[in-house]
């Protein structure tokens, strides 16, 4: 199968496989899936350290942080060729997307995560003689399920937050990329980590049902709408609290007063960027008539010099490229025209202008995740906006205007996690804002500052103040305490009371 080759088993009866670097096809080592006796070992650890660690300080658990990250960009050059080798994309890519990323993540949690989790002291405005508070207390055991398409990015991402949170973290990595997230492991432990707090467990699917059979406090899912259905229905079996981000299909509306070049170069960087594979990529494009024909050219133009292997990688896992060739073929077969690409090249797929599609055919519906640009001719930006919402996913979008304030009026109207007006694939990077699908493409979001608190239990602590013998609700319930419930009614909320309530 594909990049992964299914080994005979050890003598434990556990599955192995071996691994190709989508580069050469070189062997790149083997490794044996966890069973569910690794997983409930594992489990057993990280409950045992977990506990001190989240009476450990935020400040101590950021000062950790602090040294991952010096460890992070000593050894960038060691992990860039791990990375590479494990995904086959380029070095740019790989630079930004997963060893910039990272160290901005880890930077910016790991300086605000005192603050973001500080306790809230709310003021009370019926209850006014209790004082509250809000603790933002750890889960215990977080499992972070992640994919191939950004294997180190996906994996750290959410272990960085759940550890600031005070979790310990058990990361079950795609079986398709496992040595990029293995490093997660090995960097938190010689950043001076509780060993045991964050660990890495080889696996395929089947390992990943033996992690949420396991019984973990909260579930960080990042993977395709089908496998998110699984581990959600199993999460709701259990009353596991889970995120699951899924799948994509993001349109691109370009207004006639779009920024015309940026609007081109945006257009070819969204769809193009990880080779396509990329859940929140420009998946399809809507361009208003009068300025399709400029921008069709424009487009074509820049993606006919895009080079392979120089500007995008080749497929991370072969099945997807088979999947990629089927549907433009089957798009060519029912009338649409390939203006650049349209084929396979080896393990790499040419980058594809594909017009005269349909809002029917499956490269304007269903996730693509490869190098491909159908773009759709409308009449106006209603028609563009009625195509984009009449999708079954809504992870994210993009609108490109010179009139911002329109471009964010479309964007309130838009059935996506996300929006971004005159930019492409940027709303994963930005930190202070959540990330997370509508519709089918997922539940809850991650980042921002709710995202970090989403690691954490807010447990409310009321406490009496002023402590009377007794209160007006209590037993018994005698006609007068009945009659004064009446007239607490009438007297706040039946008069201007209620505006200072
Ligand atoms: P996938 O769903 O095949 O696998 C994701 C992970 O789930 C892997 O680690 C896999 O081993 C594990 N898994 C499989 N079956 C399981 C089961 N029954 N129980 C528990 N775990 C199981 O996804 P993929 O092909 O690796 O990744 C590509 C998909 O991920 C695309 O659809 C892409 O859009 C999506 N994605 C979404 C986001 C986002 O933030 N929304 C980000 C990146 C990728």
């Amino acid at each position: 199968m594909g990049f992964l080759r299914p080994l005979s088993p050890d003598d434990q009866g556990r599955r192995r496989f071996q691994v190709l670097s989508p580069v050469d096809q070189t062997d790149t080592g083997s490794f044996t899936c966890a069973s569910p006796a690794d997983v409930d070992a594992a489990m057993a650890r990280a409950r045992a350290v977990q506990p001190a660690w989240a009476q450990t300080p935020i400040k101590d658990r950021a000062a950790l942080m602090q040294n991952a990250l010096k460890l992070l960009i000593e050894r960038q050059e060691d992990y860039l060729k791990i990375l590479i080798s494990d995904t086959g994309r380029t070095e740019m890519e790989t630079r930004f997307m997963e060893i910039l990323a990272t160290c901005d993540v880890m930077n910016f949690y790991g300086r605000r995560a005192h603050k973001i989790l500080k306790d809230d002291r709310p003021g009370l405005h019926l209850l006014r003689t209790k004082r509250a508070s809000i603790a933002y207390r750890p889960m215990g055991v977080v499992a972070v399920i992640s994919p191939w398409n950004g294997p180190f990015i996906l994996s750290i991402n959410p272990t960085i937050q759940a550890v600031l949170a005070g979790n310990a973290v058990l990361i079950k990595p795609s079986e398709v990329t496992p040595w990029s997230a293995s490093l997660v492991q090995t960097l938190f432990e010689d950043a001076g980590f509780p060993k045991g707090l964050v660990q890495v467990l080889l696996g395929d699917g089947a390992t990943g049902k033996a992690l949420i059979d396991a019984l973990p406090d909260k579930l960080s899912f990042t993977g395709s709408v089908d496998t998110g259905r699984t581990v959600g229905r199993s999460c709701g079996e259990k009353l596991i609290p889970c995120t699951l981000e899924l799948g994509g299909k993001d349109a691109m509306i370009i207004c006639a007063d779009a920024p015309m070049e940026r609007a081109i170069g945006g257009a070819v960087f969204g769809s193009l960027m990880n080779a396509g594979q990329y859940c929140s990529g420009t998946e399809r494009i809507y361009v208003v008539r009068e300025v399709a024909e400029t921008f069709i050219q424009g487009v074509v133009e820049k993606v006919a010099a895009i080079q392979l292997g120089r500007d995008i990688g080749p497929f991370i896992f072969e099945p997807q490229l088979d999947l990629v060739e089927k549907q433009v073929n089957d798009a060519v077969a029912a009338g649409a025209r390939v203006l650049t690409g349209g084929k396979r090249a080896g393990s790499f797929f040419q980058p594809t202008v594909l017009v005269d599609v349909t809002h029917q055919m499956d490269v304007m519906t269903e996730e693509t995740f490869g190098p491909i640009l159908p773009i759709l001719i409308v009449e106006d930006e209603e028609e563009a906006i009625r195509m984009a919402n009449d999708c079954r996913f809504g992870l994210g979008a993009a609108i490109w205007t010179q009139d911002k304030a329109k471009g964010e009026r479309m964007g309130r109207r838009l059935n996506a996690g996300s929006v971004i007006i005159n930019d492409a694939a940027v709303a994963y990077g930005a930190l202070e804002v959540p990330f997370g699908g509508r519709k089918e493409s997922g539940v809850g979001s991650v980042n921002g500052a709710n995202g970090l608190r989403n690691f954490c239990h807010a447990q409310p602590i009321l406490t009496e103040r002023l402590g009377p013998k007794e209160e007006r609700v209590w037993y018994p319930f005698t006609p007068e305490k009945v009659d004064g419930i009446k007239q607490a009614v009438a007297w706040i909320w039946g008069t201007p009371i209620r505006w200072l309530m």
